[in-house]
C-alpha cells in the first residue's frame, strides 16, 4: 500500500480509499463490516462514508467495523458528510454519526454534496459552513473539507475562499478534463483531494470494451488502467473504490502494490483516448440548470452516457439514488428548446430524453413482470 499525507496536514492516509457507497447487503451488518475490517487488516486506512448510503446502513455498517478495528491498534481514518444547508441541523446530523461510530472527534467531515455556486452561498448564508467550523474548534471534527459536484473552476473559486483543507470529488480516467481546474487549485492551495467515483459511476468496468484504450500496459484490465492513472497524479491525496467482497478489496489492493507510475506517454494515450469518448458524453456541468420547469437536466443526460457506453446501473437507480431525482420530472418537459441551447457539448438532449425515457419504461415492463 502506498500512503500520503492529506493536504498541508500531518494525517497520512492510505492512497487506496474505502467507500461505503456500494454495500451489496447493508441489511447484513455484520457480513458487510468484515469486508471492512478485511480492507483495513490489508493496508487501507482512509474509510468513507455518509449518512443516507444503502439506506442510511453504511454509517452503522462502518460503526461496526471501525470497533473491532480498534482492537488491531492499527491506525485508520474516517470522512463522513452532511449536505444540510441549516448549521442546527448539520450539528445534529454531524453527532449522530459520532454516536453511530462510537467518536469523540471525526478525522474529515464533508460539507456534502455542493451542487451549484448557489448551493454553495446557501451552505454559509444558512450556517452549515460556520457549524462545520465551530465543530472544528470544539475538536469534534480534525479536518474541515468539501465534496461536490461542481466544474473544475467552480470549485476553484471555492477552494480560493479558504474554509475547506480538503476537497472530496469525482473525477476518473473519463471526464478528468471537466475537474481539472479544481484539482490543479487544490495541490496549489495545499488542499488533499480525494477522489470518488474513479470508475465513471461503474460505466469503466461495464462498458463492454468502450474504455479499451484505458489499458496502457500489457496484462492490464481496463479497472487497474483507470485507478492507476489516477495513482500516477500527485495531486490527488485518496482514490475511494466502493467495495461489495473481500475479493474486490485484494485485487484493488494487488493493483496498488504492482502500481508504478505512468510514464508522459503512457499519460498521453490515455488522454488521446479520453477526448474522442467525451465528444458524445454529458459531463455534468450543469450549463443546461435554467429549465423553466426546474427539470434537473444535467441528471437525466449524465444517465444517458451509462445506456451510450452500454454499462452503468439501472436508470431508474442512477436517477433515484445517484443523482436523488424523480425520474418522472422528465414527462414535465415542454420542449421549449433552451437546454439544448445551453449545452457546452451541444448534445442531442430532446433525444437523450427519449432515450432516457425509455430505458425507464422498459425498466418498469421488467419490474412488473417479476
Ligand atoms: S427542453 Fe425541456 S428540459 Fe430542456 S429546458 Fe426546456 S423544458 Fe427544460
Ligand atoms: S447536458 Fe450539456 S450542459 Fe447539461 S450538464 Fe450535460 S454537458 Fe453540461
Amino acid at each position: 500500500m502506498i500512503y500520503k499525507k492529506y493536504g498541508k496536514s500531518d494525517t497520512e492516509v492510505s492512497t487506496l480509499g474505502f467507500g461505503g457507497m456500494r454495500f451489496a447487503d447493508p441489511s447484513d451488518i455484520d457480513k458487510m463490516a468484515e469486508i471492512v475490517v478485511h480492507a483495513h487488516n490489508k493496508g487501507i486506512t482512509y474509510f468513507d462514508t455518509a449518512p443516507g448510503y444503502c439506506d442510511d446502513q453504511s454509517e452503522l455498517i462502518m460503526g461496526a467495523a471501525f470497533k473491532e478495528m480498534r482492537k488491531s491498534g492499527n491506525p485508520f481514518v474516517v470522512s463522513t458528510k452532511s449536505s444540510k444547508s441549516n448549521g442546527s441541523e448539520l450539528r445534529k446530523q454531524l453527532e449522530t454519526s459520532l454516536k453511530r461510530f462510537d467518536m469523540e472527534s471525526l478525522d474529515f467531515f464533508n460539507c456534502w454534496y455542493v451542487l451549484t455556486k448557489e448551493d454553495w452561498e446557501s451552505r454559509k448564508v444558512n450556517g452549515a459552513v460556520a457549524a462545520i467550523l465551530k465543530a472544528k474548534e470544539e475538536g469534534l471534527i480534525k479536518h474541515a473539507v468539501f465534496s461536490t459536484h461542481l466544474p473544475g473552476n467552480q470549485i476553484a473559486e471555492v477552494i480560493e475562499e479558504g474554509y475547506f483543507e480538503g476537497v472530496t470529488l469525482g473525477y476518473s480516467a473519463i471526464n478528468f478534463p471537466y475537474r481539472e481546474e479544481g484539482i490543479t487549485a487544490a495541490a496549489e492551495n495545499g488542499l488533499g483531494v480525494v477522489i470518488m467515483n474513479p470508475l465513471g459511476g461503474g460505466m469503466i468496468p461495464q462498458s463492454k470494451g468502450s474504455f479499451d484504450f484505458l489499458k496502457v500496459r500489457d496484462g492490464q484490465s481496463v479497472v487497474d488502467g483507470a485507478l492507476q492513472f489516477l495513482y500516477t497524479d500527485p495531486r490527488i491525496t485518496t482514490t475511494l473504490v466502493g467495495f461489495s467482497s473481500k475479493e474486490d478489496v485484494d485485487g484493488a489492493i494487488a493493483s496498488v502494490d504492482s502500481f508504478t507510475p505512468y510514464s508522459e506517454a503512457e499519460i498521453d494515450q490515455v488522454k488521446s483516448g479520453v477526448s474522442g469518448e467525451l465528444n458524445a458524453l454529458c459531463t455534468s456541468c450543469k450549463y443546461c440548470k435554467d429549465c423553466p420547469v426546474d427539470i434537473p437536466v444535467w441528471a437525466f443526460v449524465e444517465a444517458s452516457n451509462h445506456l451510450i457506453m452500454k454499462g452503468g446501473e439501472g436508470m431508474y437507480e442512477r436517477l433515484k439514488y445517484y443523482w436523488g431525482v424523480d425520474p418522472s420530472l422528465i414527462d414535465t418537459c415542454i420542449d421549449c428548446g433552451q437546454c439544448e441551447a445551453a449545452c457546452t457539448q451541444k448534445l442531442p438532449i430532446m433525444k437523450r430524453f427519449e432515450m432516457v425515457r425509455k430505458a425507464l419504461a422498459e425498466e418498469k415492463a421488467a419490474r412488473s413482470n417479476k
